[in-house]
């Protein structure tokens, strides 16, 4: 059975840079964004249209970004610079100003060498290291309200609250959307994939948001049709798998296609460039104190540092998200030089080891010298997962 839904985001996708330079044309006004705590209701509220940044796996700009920031940062961000390097991709030349915060310190001194060797125009949303704490979310909400100024300076208007109110609303539909999407990619005999449900995350980094939701809709009526309401039972001798770990932007399927080459099947993510963002945020209120309310006590990103294990909301998250999607074991990707997952790998693995959820940590980058080696662990823990499952029957 195909979806239609799926060819009608595909085209979207493909119109999307045309549509941006043509809304330009008319005034309209583009903000580019990397990182991963930019609450995006603010740029949609001040009629601004905003767009993620960044995509992976194209080690010619990893290595382009190599000649302007240092070769100790992580791959994805030496790919974002040699992506503002080279100038060729449509998100970055139709972006009037470029947003990033400061949740992963290399993407924020990705944010300061852009600005300084191509003039980008940058405003930077501060987040804090103590963000747990009364004193870092009052600092967070004083960095959301100066980075809002410097929005409706660029927007040349106030920003309104009935707007903002609009604009919460239509956000928490697509996260709402995106969570129930995510829940019929991981029921038995599936005709939507892990897969395509990660490309239609991605392809919401561009889409006008509006367009984006209404297209949600029909894509989860055409599931509701063929499915009925989703319900993750039966495991069917699949070795279910969740992707865990540093971001696996568009473009880079390196290790998606091993996962899926040995035989796993992916069933979840808990990833910043696929369902994390849609988990817990609870916006309660229309104002710059809503939002930054909401955005700092949803699930923390690990580049802020956490360190009781029991309450470590980024677990929780994890083992939620384990649970809800029945996976069987976890594939961790760690980039060389991001440490802010590489050094969360193994108290997860610990962590999760006491539910009896086996943890495998793929480290690498972009190259492909690594490919067999990372074939043969996978596979490897493909089969474990699955010889398990057989165990557990049997027994
Ligand atoms: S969290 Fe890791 S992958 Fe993401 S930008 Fe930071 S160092 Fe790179």
């Amino acid at each position: 059975m195909t979806l239609e839904t799926l060819e009608k985001i595909n085209n979207a996708v493909k119109e999307r840079p045309q549509e941006l330079a043509d809304a330009r044309r008319k005034g309209r006004k583009v903000v580019g964004w990397f990182n991963y705590n930019i609450p995006e209701e603010i740029i949609h509220a001040l009629g601004l249209i905003p767009v993620r940044l960044g995509t992976g796996g194209n080690d010619r700009l990893v290595e382009i970004g190599a000649r302007y920031i240092s070769t100790k940062n992580c791959v994805f961000t030496r790919e974002l610079v040699g992506l503002f390097a080279e100038n060729q991709d449509p998100y970055i030349k139709n972006s009037d100003i470029v947003a990033a915060d400061a949740t992963c310190l290399q993407t924020y001194r990705a944010a300061e060498v852009i600005k300084h060797y191509f003039k980008i125009n940058i405003v930077i949303l501060g987040v804090p290291r103590n963000f747990s704490l009364p004193e870092g979310q009052e600092y967070f909400e004083k960095e959301l309200e100066f980075f809002t100024k410097k929005l409706e300076a660029v927007a040349g208007k106030k920003l309104d609250t009935n707007k903002l109110a609009g604009s919460i609303k239509l956000y928490n539909d697509i996260r709402k959307s995106i969570k129930e999407l995510y829940k019929y990619q991981a029921i038995s005999k599936s005709t939507i994939k892990w897969r395509e449900v990660f490309d239609v995350v991605h392809a919401g980094f561009y889409l006008d948001r509006e367009k984006y939701l209404s297209l949600l809709h029909e894509l989860l009526g055409e599931l509701r049709e063929q499915h009925g309401e989703p319900v993750i039972g039966n495991l069917n001798g699949d070795a279910r798998i969740l992707v865990s770990g540093s971001i696996i932007p568009p473009g880079d399927t390196k290790l998606i296609n091993i996962i899926e080459q040995v035989g796993g099947r992916i069933v979840s993510d808990e990833l910043w460039s696929g369902l994390n963002p849609s988990m817990n945020i609870e916006i309660r209120e229309a104002s710059i104190k809503g939002i930054a309310d909401g955005y700092i006590n949803r699930v923390p990103h690990a580049a802020l540092p956490y360190l009781d294990l029991e309450t470590d909301g980024r677990l929780k998250n994890l083992k939620r998200i384990i649970n809800d999607h029945k996976a069987q074991g976890v594939i961790f990707h760690t980039l060389r030089f991001c440490d802010p997952f590489t050094f969360k790998a193994s108290e997860t693995k610990d962590v999760l080891k006491k539910e009896g959820i086996p943890l495998l940590e793929i480290h690498t980058e972009y190259a492909g010298s690594d490919l067999e080696a990372i074939r043969t662990r996978a596979e490897a823990f493909v089969e474990m997962i699955k010889n398990k499952e057989i165990q557990e029957v049997e027994q």
